[in-house]
């Protein structure tokens, strides 16, 4: 890297996604911005991941990594939650962080510091090194709205009870220019107030308050209502839709695109839990006996059940095993050329892009949400943890192009349901009007990436700031 060409670090927190979309980010602002280099400090609690590797391994020369010295969990409280050791493990990072950004504005020109929402905590780091500090928010402007308001919940009277698991709202809470959202679409981290999860929440709602700007993974056509109300009240910036342009593909994934290859054009389902989300063993069983009576193939990326917790493999994607032991008895056979059954992991977005899938059973990450947005395929939203709720309630009550199947007690999907909402998206008239309003959406997405596009022009506007601060 030369020593005077302008350059930002970003922060990302750990979690494979969370790396995959800022790697994302980082490409698509070389891209446009050449003259620029990118360094990743990226704080870990474990080592890195299979995935995670060979996504840093072939970034390309103007995007730089460090993998800050790994955080000790025994540090860290027991049985934390995801969202819990994501910001944790920045906080815990913070002095290696400050060592390594010392050692980059030694050898470069750094304009901003670019963070995760969860890496809020080096805002510090930030301040120390006079540097302006961004976030770069992965999800929608709705969760957004919702982390800023977070620390009003209570003194608005708006929360009821938070027995964790258990929320109360007085009424759906109703933010500016978001839909309504009720108890049990908000985040799955609803702490109870005497939680130290519920403190931090407090304390990354104030940082999001206090950064120089915050870019949002989404795009005006697609939340207009968030990002108009949100741009009233803080400086963001919706550059989305950032994705994947393509995966690491390696030969065991590359054999389902050539099952794919062989399929009728729109004709098979992909299913899939995003970088981690796992299902009880009775909810395996119910999805793959669903998938079966369904009649319609699928192509299904299948992971070891988990111990009931949905998270459970958050930064540990890849658990040893064969997942397919896990099946029911003769899955594998009696579903010889109608299915398709993937290991952990696929090369999601040339699955999404393929002629041959006509729609996607997804748990509502957002990146897998915007993927499916920008190849045009219409949802089955099995929402798990996190904000993928949220991202459900917008996905089917607000922009109509994804189905929710009904939860019956003790939180099963029964098979039943499965193969109704299949046969629904793949086969009925609903399917078919949300195929076509997912079509409309992937226009915007183009629209929004072009060269005048709204988020183009957005990220040119920050970038023009960064270029002119004199440092
Ligand atoms: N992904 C993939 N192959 C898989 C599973 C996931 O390429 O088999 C990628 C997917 O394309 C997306 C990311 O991993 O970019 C998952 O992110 P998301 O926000 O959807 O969910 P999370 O992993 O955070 O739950």
């Amino acid at each position: 890297m030369e020593e005077n060409s302008p350059s930002i670090a970003m922060v990302p927190c750990p979690g494979t996604s969370h790396l995959i979309t800022q790697i994302e980010f980082a490409k698509r602002f070389v891209g446009l911005h050449p003259a620029f280099h990118v360094t990743l400090l990226i704080p870990t609690l474990g080592p890195p991941s299979p995935s995670m590797n060979s996504i840093l391994q072939s970034l390309p020369p103007s995007i730089h990594f460090t993998i800050l010295p790994q955080v000790n969990p025994h540090d860290l409280p027991p049985n934390a939650n995801p969202a819990s050791l994501m910001l944790l493990t920045v906080t815990h990072s913070l002095p290696s962080l400050s060592q390594a950004l010392a050692s980059l504005t030694s050898q470069t020109h750094l304009v901003a510091l670019v963070l995760d929402t969860f890496s809020i905590d080096a805002i510090e780091v930030a301040k120390r090194f006079n540097l302006p500090a961004y976030v770069y928010h992965p999800t929608t402007a709705t969760t957004l709205a919702y982390l800023l308001y977070y620390p009003k919940l209570d003194d608005d009277g708006i929360v009821v009870s938070r027995k964790f698991g258990e929320l109360e709202l007085k009424e759906p809470l109703e933010l500016p220019g978001c839909m309504p959202l009720h108890a049990h679409d908000l985040l799955d981290a609803i702490p109870e107030t005497s939680d130290d999860l519920h403190g931090m929440l407090v304390q990354l709602s104030k940082g999001l308050h206090m950064v120089d700007g915050i870019l949002v993974n989404s795009f005006v056509d697609l939340e207009p209502g968030p990002i108009t109300a949100l741009q009233n009240v803080c400086p963001v910036y919706p550059i989305g839709p950032i994705v994947q342009i393509e995966s690491n593909i390696s030969s065991d994934s590359s054999e389902c695109l050539s099952w794919l290859d062989n399929q009728p054009k729109k004709s098979v389902l992909y299913v899939s839990f995003g970088s981690s989300g796992t299902l009880s063993q009775e909810q395996l069983n119910e999805l793959a006996y669903g998938l079966e009576m369904s009649g319609h193939k699928f192509l299904w990326v299948v992971r070891a059940p988990n111990d009931g917790v949905a998270n459970s493999s958050y930064f540990n994607s890849q658990k040893k095993g064969d997942p397919l032991e896990h099946l029911p008895k003769g899955f594998m056979d009696r579903t010889k050329g109608q299915g398709f059954v993937v290991r952990s992991w696929a090369p999601q977005i040339e699955v999404l892009r393929h002629g041959s899938t006509c729609g996607f059973l997804t748990h509502c990450g957002w990146n897998s949400t915007l993927e499916s947005v920008v190849c045009g395929k219409p949802m089955i939203a099995w929402p798990l943890f996190a904000e993928q709720r949220m991202n459900a309630a917008l996905l089917s009550e607000e922009f109509k192009v994804a189905l929710r199947p009904k939860v019956k007690e003790k939180g099963i999907v029964e098979r039943e349901e499965v193969s109704r909402v299949v046969k629904c998206l793949m086969e009925g008239d609903e399917g078919k009007e949300m195929g076509r309003r997912i079509e409309m959406f992937k226009d915007a997405a183009v629209k929004a990436f072009s060269k005048d596009g709204s988020s183009t022009r957005t990220l040119e506007n920050v970038v023009t700031k960064w270029k002119t601060l004199k440092i």
